[in-house]
């Protein structure tokens, strides 16, 4: 049965892209709880990626809104994030706002499918994106890096 704190948990969006929860991005691993606390376990993307402490944040803040008094949010290692853990649903939703999904190679444009990209930039807005042009529709846009 899901808990009324991991489905708290699980509906925080990721700080770098917003678009998708921390959930379908594959960074939460559990939600415990036990005599009232709450025992949350994520795993970082990619390393020394700033947006683990804005999850840690707002994972506190969320419980703390739904009534949850006692959080704490360990960080799990073992096993190692890679972007083979965003979930179907996670890639649809980062798709279906512009933002190709990690694939190996070349993504394809997520506005006309593409596969006419040229890498404009290995840094997009964030350092775990790359930013993209497409020759096929002219659009930019960015990539989620694959780890
Ligand atoms: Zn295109």
């Amino acid at each position: 049965m899901v808990s009324v704190a991991y489905e708290v948990v699980a509906a925080v969006k990721d700080p770098e892209l917003p678009v998708i929860t921390i959930a379908d991005l594959g960074v939460l691993r559990s939600v415990s709880e036990k005599d009232g606390h709450v025992r949350v376990v994520i795993t970082p993307t990619y390393s020394g990626c700033p947006a683990m402490d804005a999850i840690r944040f707002d994972i506190e803040t969320a419980l703390t809104r739904n009534g949850f008094g006692s959080v704490e949010v360990v960080t799990s290692l073992s096993p190692a994030w890679s972007t083979d853990m965003i979930t179907s649903a996670g890639r649809a939703a980062l798709a279906k706002s512009g933002i190709a999904p990690p694939v190996a190679g070349s993504p394809a444009c997520p506005h006309c499918a593409s596969s006419k990209v040229l890498q404009i930039s290995r840094y997009a807005s964030t350092a775990c994106q790359s930013l993209w042009k497409c020759h096929s529709c002219a659009e930019p846009f960015n990539a989620v890096k694959t780890l």
